[in-house]
């Protein structure tokens, strides 16, 4: 299950490590008496969904923050500094972290990954055609592949433990199997006129192949530049041409492109949608499975006029 990538670059990331290794004796970290083995995972949804699994026997952290863009995060000295204390790394792969290659490079954990068997759904568009789309998560079903390398993962690292993360990974897959359920029931309701969901980032290509909606995105995958005039355009035409109701966008980017798309042909602004990032624990999503029905709930309510939740 461990992995190891080779350095792909790393003179960015070299001057971090070196900046953290240079502070290493003075970390500004609490004194950490768990003494459970430490996973991190690289973001806020396999945090949720790799604690599912390892119940209490494991410590388990994400480490970049709720609401942190995750495709091009950079790095910081201290999350190399906590990460360094890892038994366990775990990510998403399929080219959703930019930075991991270099940065686990650096971590002497074995790391896994966790879409490791979800079969990709390819790119579609500009410089990204071709290559798998990251969000297979969005797909319950492919939840449950991670769920498995997850309870491999964690019974190699805590033998002792194995019946539990299999026990505990049963159980949950069987309320992801319910989550697939809700969500193909909620969307297959939607008549054929509504069935075109238009978000920033083309970041649901799994939930649209799950529930048989037509996928449309501004921009294929987050970046620095990102909504260029040109894929505007395209998709104020396909809004208007298609008489789309609700257009969407994601809690971890800027809306402002889709309101440009909202202004110029009427569709409703149908609310923010949940993938890369779950909210911090008082807010709408604090789980994956709160993630999949806000999105599913705002969906329907936008396409089908009934109101959103924002
Ligand atoms: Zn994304």
């Amino acid at each position: 299950m461990a992995k190891r990538r080779g350095v792909r670059g790393g003179a960015v990331l070299a001057g971090v490590v070196a900046a953290a290794l240079a502070m290493g004796g003075c970390s500004a970290l609490p004194a950490d008496d768990d003494q459970r083995p430490k996973v991190f995972t690289t973001f806020t949804v396999l945090a949720d969904i790799a604690q599912n699994v390892a119940g209490d026997r494991l410590n388990v952290e994400s480490l970049t923050k709720p609401g942190a863009e995750i495709h091009g995060y950079e790095p910081t000295p201290a999350d190399i500094r906590r990460a360094a204390k890892a038994d366990l790394i775990v990510n998403n792969g399929l080219g959703l972290e930019n930075w991991f290659a270099q940065f686990v490079d650096h971590v002497d954990a074995p790391h896994v990954e966790v879409s490791d068997g979800v079969e990709p759904i390819d790119i579609a568009a500009d410089a990204y055609a071709g290559k798998p789309n990251p969000h297979a998560w969005m797909s319950p079903g492919n939840a449950v592949i991670y769920v498995d390398n997850l309870v491999a993962a964690f019974s190699d690292l805590d033998p002792d433990g194995a019946e539990q993360y299999r026990a505990h990974g049963d159980a949950y897959a069987d309320r992801l199997r319910g989550l697939h359920d809700e969500l193909v029931t909620a969307l297959e309701g939607l008549p054929p006129e509504q069935r075109a969901l238009v978000t920033c980032e083309g970041a649901f290509s799994y939930l649209a192949r799950d529930t048989g909606l037509t996928e449309r995105y501004i921009w294929p995958v987050n970046a620095e530049q990102q909504a260029t005039p040109q894929q505007v355009a395209a998709t104020i035409d396909f809004v208007g041409d298609n008489r789309v109701p609700a257009v969407f966008c994601e809690s971890t980017v800027s809306d402002k492109a889709m309101q440009q798309v909202v202004s110029a042909t009427g569709a409703q602004f149908g609310g923010v949608l949940y993938v890369d990032s779950l909210s911090e624990a008082g807010g709408p999503v604090p789980t994956y499975l709160d993630l999949i029905r806000h999105d599913i709930a705002t969906i329907v309510g936008g396409l089908t006029g009934s109101g959103g939740r924002p």
